[in-house]
């Protein structure tokens, strides 16, 4: 059954190829978004096109193929400035995706800052990726990682983020959206107390670019990561916006060609960003592939997704409530569409496992971020996040889904 919102969820179900694959013998029911989104049509006929008649090199070469590859490539990399709302396209550097946007920071910018007995400060509910990229910064440089805390409902306790913010504090790490409880931070609130304190923050968009509009000048953030595959585009391919004066000011994370001005054995000089922070042959197609996702999204309207993926939050969220023995993990205020649950007698797997045999995929474990497990006593969570062509329809089958696991275990 069809949301309110005006999408056409029946009409944007026929973008999605692999929704009407075989699954199981039975209808797939897609809910694991949050762990990569599916790929439309538009994206895979665009990558395919590329390499079929536009591939080679790109930002070398003399001949008008790669002239035109190059294009394709920056005509994607402008797409990306346009959906961040970044000043230049100068600041949006190309990566693997998150994960390495965020060590790439660590890594030169941090370097460069974080020194022995300095302060990390990162939320409780971050994911290993803004975890570990600072930890290990911590480790090299003798610097400590401080953590802004949250409640049982999964909210940041931000009361006392001043006095978490000390004179030792070189950088904050904040997820935009929590992968796990789907929370929805107030990160342009603690850029403006972080940067109060002189402050920089790292803000990480990976489940927030799918389901909001993000305006990086508005946020005011120093560092936007994301990934392309979270936003129905290719993996391997990701996105690092920064401010200009700290990416002029970063030194080069690797080396290479592409990223040079001049080289001898004597000394190498560097371009600018982005350039400085892309040595060898960049993901072109993938590149090209996330422009096509970037311009498919902004066909439907992220607002329309928006509101679309609330209302199948909030269905769902009531339906599962109603299951005796469930219990809901993220209580937040605001929430993205994620969903995350644990079943009273029965392990998060057994329950992915089960509903899988039902023909439905959502996410069950740690979800990398242990920390989170650690913090609300649980091992793990079942986890549905809900995209653009989820309906009514799913949620029924995953509230189905869970009473016959319920059936199962007795
Ligand atoms: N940050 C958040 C909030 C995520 O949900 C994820 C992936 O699940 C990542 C970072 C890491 O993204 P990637 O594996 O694409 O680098």
């Amino acid at each position: 059954m069809q949301t309110t919102t005006p999408l056409d969820i029946a009409k944007i179900r026929e973008d999605f190829p692999i929704l009407a694959r075989p699954y199981k013998d039975r209808r797939l029911v897609y809910l694991d978004s949050a762990v990569s989104g599916l790929m439309p049509r538009a994206v895979n006929e665009r990558i395919a096109y590329y390499q079929a008649f536009e591939h080679t090199n790109v930002h070398r070469g003399v001949s008008q193929l790669s002239q035109e590859a190059t294009d394709r490539f920056e005509e994607a990399r402008e797409k990306v400035r346009s959906f961040l709302n970044a000043p230049s396209n100068k600041q949006i550097i190309w990566t693997r995706g998150t994960t390495e946007s965020i060590n790439l920071v660590a890594q030169t910018y941090g370097r460069q800052h974080v020194h022995a007995g300095d302060e990390i400060l990162l939320s409780a509910m971050e994911h290993h990726s803004n975890l570990v990229p600072w930890q290990l910064l911590a480790e090299e440089r003798g610097a400590k990682l401080r953590v802004i805390p949250m409640n049982d409902a999964g909210e940041l306790l931000l009361d006392n983020l001043e006095e978490l913010i000390t004179e030792r504090t070189r950088i904050l790490g904040v997820t935009q959206v929590s992968n796990v409880l789907g929370t929805i931070n107030p990160v342009k609130e603690i850029i403006a107390r972080a940067h109060a304190k002189g402050v920089p923050v790292l803000v990480d968009g990976a489940q927030a670019v799918p389901h909001m509009v993000v305006d990086v000048q508005d946020l005011d953030a120093d560092f936007y990561v994301f990934s392309g595959h979270k936003l129905m585009g290719p993996t391997g391919i990701g996105v690092l916006y920064g401010k200009k004066e700290h990416l002029d000011a970063m030194p080069p994370w690797q080396g290479g060609g592409s990223m040079i001005l001049s080289v001898s054995w004597e000394k190498t000089t560097f371009i600018g960003p982005p350039g400085k922070f892309e040595a060898g042959t960049p993901p072109i197609a993938q590149a090209i592939g996330l422009g096509a996702a970037i311009d498919y999204v902004r066909s439907l309207g992220l607002d329309l997704i928006a509101a679309h993926g609330h209302e199948l939050l909030d269905y769902a969220t009531a339906r599962v409530r109603q299951i005796p023995g469930l219990r809901v993990i993220g209580e937040a205020k605001e929430k993205a569409s994620v969903l995350s649950f644990v079943l009273e007698g029965v392990h998060p797997h057994d329950v992915g496992t089960i509903l899988d045999y039902e023909g439905i995929v959502v996410r069950a474990g740690h979800h990398c971020a242990q920390p989170v497990m650690k913090r609300l006593n649980i091992p793990a969570t079942t986890r549905a996040s809900f995209a653009c062509f989820n309906d009514r329809d799913d949620v029924d089958a995953l509230v189905e889904g869970i009473l016959k696991v319920k059936e199962i275990f007795g």
